[in-house]
């Protein structure tokens, strides 16, 4: 895991780090956080689309396979209210209340999990519904790095209890890894607290907490019980 983390372009670090503090520097709410995202995930799709061009053949991932949605994801903070947005204006009250609960449940178990601990406990992603992600267009940029040569090696991972390498494709992981450093970094030089945070601890926060957005905008350290060490 730590290796693939360190796959970064730093140039792209460099240059998300310009357009977050050139879209936030005057104003920051909730509407302009999920712009910008929304706006990066953009980015994300159309570099991912360029780098995995020439090799998109080898990759094995398709729509209903999820070996990878039971492992422990990486998420910053904007991401976090980006999908607690999405989440409150998609869902009904009933609807949210139900995921609210798996969400609260699901942490119970995983919390404080380290990634293998996590792997071995086959805990399914909350979000994750009939096999496919429930918040795909916001889904964070930890998923839509991941990806494998191999859905058979995925599945051989899942059903183990050792650290399995699976073969990726690295180009589509530096893109997403830069995003998202760059926009920690973004946010940081506007002086918010931002570092990566384990999703469904955060989650349960954004969902559970109230006013999350202003009080994580007026400095508070809503998500620091959630921070993940790497
Ligand atoms: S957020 Fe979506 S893609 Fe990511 S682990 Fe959860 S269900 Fe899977």
């Amino acid at each position: 895991m730590s290796k693939l983390n360190q796959l970064t372009s730093m140039p792209l670090v460099s240059s998300i780090i310009e357009i977050t503090e050139t879209k936030l520097k005057d104003s920051i709410d909730i509407e302009k956080i999920s712009q910008l995202t929304i706006e990066l995930y953009k980015k994300s799709e159309e570099l991912i689309n360029q780098v995995v061009e020439p090799v998109k053949d080898l990759i094995d991932c398709k729509n209903g396979c999820s070996f990878c949605c039971y492992n422990q994801v990486s998420v910053t903070p904007l991401e976090v209210l980006t999908i607690d947005k999405y989440l409150k204006e998609n869902l009904s009250d009933n609807e949210l209340n139900d995921l609210k609960e798996k969400i609260v449940q699901t942490d119970k178990i995983t919390y404080n999990t380290k990634h293998l601990e996590r792997k071995k406990l086959r805990m399914p992603c909350p979000l994750l519904k009939d096999n496919s992600c429930s918040v795909y267009s916001v889904r964070p940029l930890f998923c839509r790095g991941w990806n494998s040569n191999s859905s058979i090696d995925c599945e051989d991972a899942f059903n183990s209890n050792e650290e399995h390498e699976i073969k990726i494709f690295g180009s589509q992981l530096m893109v997403t890894n830069s995003i998202s450093i760059g926009l920690n970094k973004g946010i940081k030089k506007l002086g918010n607290k931002s570092e990566n945070l384990e999703l469904i601890h955060a989650l349960k926060i954004a969902l559970t907490k109230y006013n999350v957005t202003e009080k994580y905008l007026s400095g508070k350290n809503i998500f620091s019980d959630a921070r993940l060490d790497y």
